[in-house]
């Protein structure tokens, strides 16, 4: 939907964007991306990617919708209660964009299933909250050599980074985490405030968008937001020489 001469649609902000303009937007139609969890981080990232218009968007969550979700995940209401995320997600954001494709996977995909749909896309996004779903998803995408953009979000704290896709010089997320770190894992024992994965979903959307319109990003760095002091702080991640994914 570029067409100049027709009237001014969606895309017509990012048009009238330096940085994105014609060639950016028709980039970022044809783009596809995996989104893997969509709890507070997945709902906001796909939300913003929908409406930006991203071609081809994969969801990927096993999960069902329950009344403790509602004060983040913001794609869905009491309502929704006992129905699948993916499904009711996949619902939400047809309406929000009906141009756009939308696949929703209601199942924990096993190593060789989650490779296939990694293969068919551009982009993976992980907004999940466990890290054997982490790793799995970093060495899926270190084999497929593909970009993972990865953010995390418990407490007052986010964290967000791209790695890949020539992992021969990027760092992974194995590099940076190389056992799973509890007191990252559970929103439900630790809490977190609602807006924070608000935040990280909305800022893997901009990494994902600038990815797929051509624009630079900077890789294998971990962005830190500290919600209680508004902060942000930047760490570079070294590539691991024994890492056991990209090595
Ligand atoms: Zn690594």
């Amino acid at each position: 939907m570029t067409d100049a001469a027709s009237a001014p649609g969606r895309e017509a902000r990012h048009l009238a964007l330096n940085q994105v303009g014609a060639n950016g937007q028709a980039r970022i139609e044809k783009s596809a991306v995996l989104i893997v969890g969509v709890g507070g981080i997945g709902c906001a990232a796909s939300q913003y990617l929908a409406a930006s218009g991203v071609g081809r968007i994969v969801l990927c969550d096993f999960d069902t919708i329950d009344v403790t979700n509602l004060g983040r995940q913001i794609l869905y209401g009491p309502v929704d209660i006992g129905n699948s995320k993916v499904g009711v997600a996949r619902q939400r954001l047809s309406a929000c964009n009906p141009d756009i494709n939308i696949d929703s996977i209601a199942e924990r995909l096993d190593d060789q299933a989650l490779a296939e749909r990694i293969k068919k896309v551009d982009i993976v996004l992980d907004g999940t909250d466990n890290f054997a779903t982490r790793f799995q998803v970093n060495d899926a995408c270190v084999a497929a050599q593909k970009t993972l953009v990865s953010g995390a979000a418990i407490r007052l704290e986010g964290q967000l980074a791209v790695f890949g896709p020539n992992y021969a010089v990027s760092p992974c997320y194995r590099c940076l985490y190389t056992e799973a770190d509890e007191s990252l894992e559970s929103c439900a024992g630790n809490g977190v405030l609602g807006p924070v994965p608000g935040v990280i979903g909305s800022m893997m959307a901009i990494e994902t968008l600038k990815i797929c319109a051509g624009l630079e990003v900077e890789r294998g760095v971990l962005r830190l937001y500290d919600a209680a002091s508004s902060d942000f702080q930047r760490v570079a991640i070294t590539k691991r020489p024994d890492c056991p994914a990209c090595h």
